[in-house]
């Protein structure tokens, strides 16, 4: 279990409260500090009279719950970050104080495919025009924060079996060219097994796009967003709210796709993150 500096310098008084709060289920299941992975960094000393601190890291809004009686800020840290200090700015009945926390190191692995079709490896300058309107609309749908508590921080697994084809953060190659790291995790499943909604939320993306092939988003609120794709079919519409559990879509290889797959993205504070972590499926 790992502190931060500031916990160690004002609370070192609070030994036996602090380890009560190390062993909550939220904290066991979700704090792994590395870069693409989630810190909970506890913020009891900043809520005051019952209200919860506004909480910053990187200019995004950070959500921040309440569990176990601890205020709890569930930041998520993108992939380039270094390991060392990162800097909260937390915001507490109109005081701003900068709290820190630790990251520490991961390697990724790297994989290299071959892909018959060039159309997904060059794509064209309309194309590529097409995968930039697009890709703007997923960031603004991932910028998202909406002033609503999830339902579960701890998220549902979307398809039942399977396994896990393919990390987050793996370093891709795609015909010797290096692209972006995995995004997201991917969920081998056959095809049109039902996708579900990790927890209660709005659909705010339902897409048919050039690499990702048939999507949706689901904004849970406060900034955790997650994306499924390359599904066969979808069973929702934009603006829908949708429960923990419901149906989104059906499994299939839309997009850039070598197979039918379920590719799951999660999002906390605009930054995506380690799937595995919420599904208690997380590799150091
Ligand atoms: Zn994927």
């Amino acid at each position: 279990m790992k502190f931060s500096r500031f916990l160690f310098s004002t609370l070192s008084g609070l030994v036996i409260s602090q380890l009560a709060w190390a062993n909550t289920y939220i904290e066991n299941r979700l704090n792994k500090p590395v870069p693409g992975g989630v810190a909970v960094v506890n913020l009891d000393a900043y809520s005051q009279g019952g209200v919860l601190p506004t909480v910053r890291y990187q200019g995004n809004r950070v959500l921040v719950v309440k569990s176990d009686q601890n205020i709890l800020a569930i930041v998520g840290i993108p992939l380039k970050t270094s390991a060392g200090a990162q800097t909260l700015v937390v915001s507490s009945q109109g005081k701003e104080s900068q709290v820190s926390f630790n990251v520490g190191s991961k390697k990724y692995k790297e994989q290299h495919i071959k892909l018959s079709s060039n159309k997904h490896v060059n794509p064209s300058a309309e194309d590529e025009a097409r995968f930039k309107r697009e890709l703007n609309e997923q960031l603004a749908a991932y910028k998202n924060f909406r002033e609503v508590k999830p339902s579960n921080i701890v998220l549902d697994r979307p398809v039942d079996g399977g396994h896990y084809s393919s990390p987050f953060g793996l370093r891709r190659f795609f015909n010797g060219q290096e692209r972006n790291p995995h995004s997201g995790l991917d969920i081998a499943v056959p095809q049109g097994t039902p996708v579900k909604a990790a927890a209660d939320g709005i659909v705010t993306i339902v897409a048919d796009y050039f690499f990702n092939g048939k999507t949706v988003f689901v904004d849970h609120g406060q900034g955790m967003v997650t994306m499924y794709c390359h599904l066969s079919a979808i069973d929702v519409k934009k603006g829908q709210a949708v429960k923990r559990g419901e149906l989104l879509g059906k499994v299939g290889s839309t997009g850039r796709s070598t197979g039918p797959h379920l590719h799951w993205n999660v999002s906390l504070n605009n930054v995506r993150v380690d799937p595995a972590i919420f599904v208690g499926a997380f590799q150091p």
